[in-house]
């Protein structure tokens, strides 16, 4: 299959994670065991993921003019992603979410959104040409929607395929100018539950939850239901794709491995359902190790796992 070419629209944070014996009540100080700092937000992860599973990759996002944005740029050039469509925000700086981890890894999260909130519509009009020229456009929700609405239609009028990981899923659903656009929305169940309001705690709810999507404009609903696998609706059919059998560690990232294969798989022209097969691999790949980059399998790994296992088979 050819090379593919992605943009990823989207966010960019450094993770900040301690891990302590519990999380502190307000007003208290509890010391902390290991600091562990990397980068993260969902757009650069489904950006390192595609990156890392053998798409060429390029990552349109805003960071601060500060050390972090430094570094955060340093990591995704050893990923080999594009970094040229980076905007350094003079004003704002580079998101962090700062993440306290209990000994039972429970976790607690603030974020503080930075030079995220101001990625605009010229950010993404700067993109165009590279937009025209991808393969598949994948976006996702941390950033602010008028860059998302922007990304979405430039790619539709270009006929670019446009995957819109729907995450974090809004109150008051999304609006249908947007959804028009959208050739794939691939939800995981919360989210799929918050756009339609059905209960997803099946199959037989996934599917009325991606039906109801579609009607409201995507071509193709995918909605990930971890363990359980994927549901995915297109106009001609449903298909239930069941999940690899791992020991699953940490699955941190599952979810954005799963959107960058997806991509990657869509851009080198696979199927939908080959695609959606090979997209539970990465995130089956990524659930058997710990944290979010750094958990993101490379092509070797994916090849090997996919020539090897069977889905829903140990
Ligand atoms: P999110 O992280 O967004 O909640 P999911 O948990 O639904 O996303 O995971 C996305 C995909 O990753 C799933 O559809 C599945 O293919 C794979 N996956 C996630 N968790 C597991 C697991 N425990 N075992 C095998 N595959 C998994």
């Amino acid at each position: 299959m050819k090379r593919p070419k992605i943009v990823v629209v989207g966010s960019s944070n450094t993770d900040m994670v301690v891990k302590a014996a519990r999380i502190p009540a307000p007003g208290e100080t509890v010391l902390g065991g290991a600091f562990v700092m990397a980068a993260g937000g969902k757009g650069a992860n489904q950006a390192v993921a595609a990156a890392r599973l053998g798409a060429e990759v390029t990552l349109v996002a805003r960071l601060g003019a500060d050390p972090l944005g430094d570094e955060a740029i340093a990591g995704y050039q050893k990923d080999s992603l594009l970094t040229d469509l980076i905007v350094r925000d003079p004003d704002r700086p580079t998101g962090v979410a700062l993440i306290l981890v209990d000994a039972h890894g429970e976790n607690s999260i603030t974020v503080a959104l930075g030079a995220n909130e101001a990625l605009s519509p010229d950010d993404v009009e700067r993109a165009a040409d590279r937009i025209r020229a991808a393969d598949a456009v994948v976006m996702q929700l941390e950033v602010p929607l008028a860059a998302v609405e922007r990304a979405a239609a430039i790619a539709r009028a270009a006929g670019v395929p446009v995957i819109l990981d729907p995450a974090p899923a809004p109150d008051g659903g999304l609006p249908e100018a947007l959804l028009r656009n959208v050739t794939f929305l691939k939800p995981n169940e919360s989210e799929a539950e918050r756009l339609t309001g059905i209960s997803v705690s099946d199959l037989a709810s996934a599917e009325r939850a991606a039906r109801a999507l579609q009607e409201l404009g995507p071509r193709t609903v995918i909605i990930t239901l971890g363990s359980q696998g994927a549901i995915v609706v297109d106009e001609a059919a449903v298909h239930h794709v069941p999940a690899y059998r791992v020991a699953a560690v940490d699955t941190t990232a599952a979810g954005d491995a799963f959107t960058g294969a997806f991509a990657t798989a869509v851009g080198a022209g696979a199927a939908l359902v080959e695609a959606v097969r090979r997209a539970a691999a990465a995130g089956a790949l990524a659930a058997t190790r710990m944290g979010a980059q750094p958990s993101l399998p490379t092509q070797a790994e994916w090849e090997a796992f996919i020539a090897n296992h069977s889905a829903g088979r140990a």
